[in-house]
């Protein structure tokens, strides 16, 4: 299998874990950049990612714009391609409404790292608020002008919170792509849960910075390859290949 099919695989298996882990439901989605053209990347057509196979992934340019093909996208396809535009370092971008991120959206208290495994979602996680720009909206990103807003609070992290919607993680692969969204839903569980005992010891900056240096620099078979290994089994999707 050549290194863009693997990808493509691995888009599939993406959307079954996502899926099985409880991070997407009927909605949400997960897209990659093509390696060979920075300018495009693949995402399936609009279905649930429970559901997704190969023969549903359509090529889009970066403002959105299926590559011959007719098919119905995502609607919110923009938070994608407006992201690969403004970030040339991410190569997967998750987007979903995963529940335990939800309140952290709507109040005013800032989802932090507080676990180890939760050290890749880094310093800071903003929130985008549709309002702020757009006044009274249905709160979805559906043209590339909301997309580069979002952009725009995204920054240059690792996550964010969309105002009384979801959220969007990135990542230099599919695979850390998937493990950033899994964690950022562990560790807004694990908050809520640990502001009703007190006050939380989060991560320190620098405890942060270890973390994810260790994950970067993570051989075949630890960190996010154990994890994509693991969640793809449980997702019926045996996954035994070498880690490209
Ligand atoms: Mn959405």
């Amino acid at each position: 299998m050549d290194y863009l099919e693997t990808l493509l695989s691995d888009l599939v298996t993406a959307s079954r874990i996502l899926a099985h882990e409880g991070i997407c439901d009927a909605f949400g989605h997960v897209s990659f950049r093509h390696p060979d053209n920075p300018k495009r990347f693949f995402q399936a057509r609009a279905v649930a990612p429970e559901l997704v196979t190969r023969d549903d992934i359509i090529e889009f340019d970066l403002d959105g714009a299926a590559v011959s093909d007719d098919r119905k996208p995502f609607l919110e396809r923009f938070i994608h391609g407006t992201l690969y535009a403004a970030r040339p370092d991410v190569h997967s971008v998750v987007h979903s409404h995963s529940r335990g991120v939800i309140p952290f959206g709507i109040t005013d208290v800032p989802i932090r790292p507080l676990l180890h495994s939760c050290g890749v979602l880094g310093h800071d996680v903003p929130v985008w608020d549709a309002a702020d720009t757009f006044g009274d909206t249905n709160l979805l990103i559906a043209s590339n002008d909301m997309g580069r807003d979002f952009a725009e609070t995204f920054g240059q992290g690792r996550a964010a919170l969309m105002r009384g919607h979801g959220s969007t993680v990135v990542g230099r692969s599919i695979r850390e792509a998937v493990y950033t969204a899994v964690y950022l839903d562990v560790n807004a569980q694990l908050q809520a849960a640990a502001m009703q005992l007190g006050p939380v010891k989060f991560l320190s900056d620098g405890e942060i910075d270890l973390i994810q240096s260790r994950l970067g620099d993570a051989k075949p078979g630890e960190g996010y390859d154990r994890t994509w290994q693991y969640w793809a089994r449980r997702a019926g999707m045996a996954d035994d290949a070498p880690v490209p």
